[in-house]
């Protein structure tokens, strides 16, 4: 029996044989870690009927730990250079498919339309690459997949600013964005020592549980994402300057002072000091002027 790819010796063995060597911009750090690995995977919580879309399988390290547990796994990975490898490693597993695509161009509705089954059990489990986090995470919620959640590793600074809570100096737009969307629980942090080659930066591991329905009822979600990306502009400005600078071609100062104020809130607060409740009655207000 081959051993587990994600241990530093098969993976060396595995990167040598092929003479890989790694992009840094494409965030390739590889995990060599298999307890790491396998508690990533347990947050996930699947079952043998569960279907998972990784992004990113590099030689497969994640990739293989979903296999053991799930039905079905597709990946998405961008750099050509990983697929014979991936087609030698993970040749064990015939219910994993690769797809050779960038996922932010990649119309993931579609593939999970193709390749899973109607209302089957799915989540996203990935070790993202670095720097494209952010975007990766919001393309994956704005697309309204029909997933039930994400696992995903990425810088601790950014999972700080995902699960932050209002008043704290990590809460923002990001904050609000991807609590709107879902449940947002930072589940562990992870020592450099357990990639090839170890990232510069503090590792954590998220997990997103997508919520039924939004937190909260807007009657513009897009103006809602307007407002609260506004209010955040400059982190010193009150709500009121950041939003007079934002919308001085459309709305008047006095408009949105009175906006703010039948909302119930202070035009002098900050926004990080706002809920998304707040920022939803906040967003509901000011849209009133437009119609
Ligand atoms: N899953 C592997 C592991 O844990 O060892 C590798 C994770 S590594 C942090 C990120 C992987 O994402 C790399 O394989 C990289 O080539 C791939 N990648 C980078 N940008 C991508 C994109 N836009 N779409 C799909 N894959 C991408």
């Amino acid at each position: 029996m081959t051993k587990d790819i994600a241990t530093p010796v098969r993976t060396k063995m595995i990167l040598e044989k092929y003479g890989f060597s790694f992009k840094k911009s494409l965030g390739q750090n590889f995990l060599i870690d298999l307890n790491i690995l396998n508690r990533i995977v347990d947050f996930a919580e699947l079952t043998e009927n569960s279907g998972v879309i990784e992004i990113g399988p590099g030689i497969g390290a994640l990739t293989e730990q979903l296999a053991k547990r799930a039905k079905k796994v597709v990946a998405f990975e961008i750099d050509g250079r990983l697929l014979p490898i991936l087609a030698e490693t993970l040749e064990p597993y015939p219910h994993v498919k690769i797809i050779h695509e960038d996922v932010l161009k990649a119309n993931v509705k579609q593939v999970i339309a193709e390749e899973f089954e109607d209302g089957q059990d799915l989540m996203v489990v990935a070790n993202l690459p670095y720097y494209v986090t952010t975007p990766i995470i919001m393309k994956l919620l704005n697309d309204h997949l029909p997933i039930r959640g994400l696992v995903v590793m990425l810088q601790k600074e950014v999972a700080d600013r995902i699960a932050a809570s209002p008043g704290t100096k990590d809460y923002g737009s990001l904050s609000i964005a991807v609590q709107y969307f879902t449940e947002a629980k930072m589940v562990m942090t992870v020592p450099k020592t357990v990639f090839i080659p170890q990232p510069n930066v503090d590792s954590a591991v998220i997990r997103l549980t997508k919520r039924p329905t939004p937190a909260i009822k807007v009657e513009n979600e897009e103006f809602f994402f307007t407002v609260v990306r506004a209010s955040f502009a400059q982190r010193r400005k009150t709500i009121f300057n950041n939003l007079t600078s934002h919308f001085k071609q459309t709305i008047e100062k006095q408009t949105i002072e009175k906006a703010l104020l039948d909302a119930g809130i202070d035009p002098k607060r900050r926004g990080e000091t706002l809920s998304i409740e707040e920022f939803g009655n906040l967003s509901d207000s000011l849209n009133r002027f437009f119609k």
